[in-house]
């Protein structure tokens, strides 16, 4: 009797477990966050005064990949995006830059841009886009392609290419930031007129409100202690201001392109996210639908005033608290468990050199100009031709291949001499040969990051390898764009359905993002994806 119960009891345990395994074998929404420029070390730099339900809630109640890296360079926005999106690369996606310089036309292409395509939400170009130039699919399109086409995408982020890219091919709709009226816009690509709810929203010039406050920070100025002193001469300054220092007005030139580098422009994102969430349903109608956000803000303020700067420091304090709203908004609506969400960055970032060279740190200002006049004089003294070098651009000399071809100049021959004159500025490292990059001398890891970054029909001849912490650039703020540690290292959390606490020492890459989604939600992953299913509990 008491054996026969126990069966009994064992029997409807399991069915009842696999009852709400199949109940439960999606969440009702998966939410993709991208950081712009987010380095891993400001999960801890700025911990101490993280509130509980922000960035501490995600590495507490989460998978945690602290040793996750991109794993090819040029480092920059619209090739992360769409890495993350892809679990791929830009050998394979195509997106091997924010902008390169077609080999066929030999025209400069801005990754998104489509002319096919018009503004809607507002007059001139901002709109002239689509993600037409990706060459794969998206793990948002996977999704979708999963659920008979049921579901639905939106992809939000103030810069186009954080929202067009990650969106993929099949988004229902792609929201970006027109500076020129303050409002949120998108393309034709998408609909035909703006949703009355963004109407009613971009109505509000919310925009507008938040840099009439001016940005000052939010706690007192001297508590700041994780980072330099305020007036920095090695930081960029703001239209209309005389010196780099809080507060800020954000009233110089165009406020609502200014807002922008302030922490308000990740608040408007946020506040326009938690919008769309609860204007078109999403997870509310029995499919699994996407929100893909980027908060773009980080980076701006990144490259104007660094790492180690004030704004830096306040903008992430800030953000951690717009993090918290949407996990609060996400518990209230759907409840943890019923949420995937991920965050991530689009590429880290390099100190300043000014900052660098403050603290004794190796690292410089590569002079590009004489660089280029230099490899120019030498092209001529050895060819008789100015015009050979018709291009510069992600750290990648493009030379005219006709011209090449009419003179009878070897590939070789053509090495030879720019390297030579490269040889003599300052801060260079190494030149590859973008055809040959196995037989460069660089370390073998580098040599696959190059390569994963490199297609024939986007990229250059030859690849400027600079040495660590040298930058293109300018005396003020700083960049990002290199295979080194500094721009290759940025956070992974994973975080609500089904994700266990853990944290993942193992080395991870970008591209296995996508693919560790896809084997979650048991769906194929995106049609270009080389990355790995993360081991996780
Ligand atoms: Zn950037």
């Amino acid at each position: 009797m008491k054996v026969t119960r126990i069966i009994i009891g064992l029997i409807f345990l399991s069915l009842s477990s696999l009852w709400a395994q199949n109940k439960s074998a999606r969440p009702k929404l998966v939410v993709g966050i991208v950081v712009d420029q987010m380095r891993y070390d400001y999960l801890y730099r700025f911990a101490n005064r993280y509130g509980e339900n922000g960035f501490k809630r995600l590495m507490r109640e989460g998978l945690n990949c602290q040793d996750n890296h991109y794993n090819y360079a040029p480092t920059v926005t619209a090739a992360g995006h769409t890495s993350v999106y892809t679990g791929s690369v830009p050998a394979i996606h195509g997106i091997v830059g924010n902008e390169w310089m077609d080999r066929a036309t030999g025209k400069k292409v801005y990754c998104t841009d489509d002319s096919t395509v018009t503004t809607v939400g507002t007059t001139g170009k901002t709109g002239f886009m689509s993600p037409k130039n990706l060459w794969t699919s998206t793990i948002t399109d996977q999704l979708k392609i999963a659920q008979n086409y049921q579901s639905k995408t939106i992809a939000i982020a103030l810069k186009d290419r954080g929202a067009i890219l990650p969106g993929g091919h099949t988004a229902d709709a792609a929201y970006w930031y027109d500076s020129k009226e303050g409002r949120w816009i998108t393309s034709s690509f998408y609909m035909k007129e703006l949703p009355t709810w963004v109407q009613t929203f971009n109505a509000e010039e919310r925009a507008l409100k938040f840099t009439k406050q001016g940005w000052n920070t939010l706690y007192p100025i001297q508590t700041y202690t994780q980072s330099a002193g305020d007036n920095m001469e090695f930081e960029s300054k703001m239209a209309g201001e005389s010196a780099p220092i809080f507060p800020h007005s954000l009233q110089g030139g165009n406020p609502l392109e200014l807002i922008r580098t302030s922490p308000y422009g990740n608040t408007l994102t946020k506040d326009f996210a938690i919008k769309a969430m609860q204007e078109e349903q999403l997870g509310k109608k029995g499919t699994t639908d996407f929100l893909a956000i980027s908060f773009s803000s980080t980076d701006y303020v990144g490259h104007s005033f660094g790492p180690q700067s004030i704004e830096l420091e306040d903008t992430y304090l800030r953000l951690d608290r717009d993090i918290a709203d949407l996990l609060t908004y996400l518990d209230k609506q759907y409840g943890k468990d019923q949420v995937l969400v991920f965050l991530t960055a689009d590429h880290a970032v390099a100190e300043i050199p000014g900052f660098t060279k403050s603290k004794k740190l190796p690292g410089g200002i590569f002079d590009r100009t004489k660089a280029v006049s230099d490899v120019k004089k030498a092209l001529q003294t050895a060819f008789g031709d100015l015009d050979l070098l018709i291009g510069e651009d992600n750290s990648q000399l493009h030379f005219n291949h006709v011209v090449m071809e009419k003179m009878g100049i070897k590939r070789e021959e053509l090495y030879r001499v720019v390297r030579k004159a490269m040889d003599k500025q300052d801060g260079f490292s190494e030149l590859i040969d973008l055809q040959a990059i196995n037989q460069s001398n660089i370390v073998t890891s580098y040599k696959n990051i190059v390569q994963n970054g490199y297609h024939a029909a986007r990229s250059g001849d030859f690849m400027v390898l600079l040495k660590p912490q040298w930058l293109i650039g300018y005396k003020t703020g700083t960049s990002h764009s290199t295979l080194y540690a500094y721009d290759t290292h940025v956070p992974l959390l994973f975080y609500g359905w089904k994700v266990k606490a853990q944290e993942l020492s193992t080395r991870t890459e970008i591209s296995d993002i996508a693919p560790t989604i896809a084997n979650w939600l048991h769906c194929m992953e995106p049609s270009g994806s080389i990355g790995k299913v993360i081991q996780s509990k």
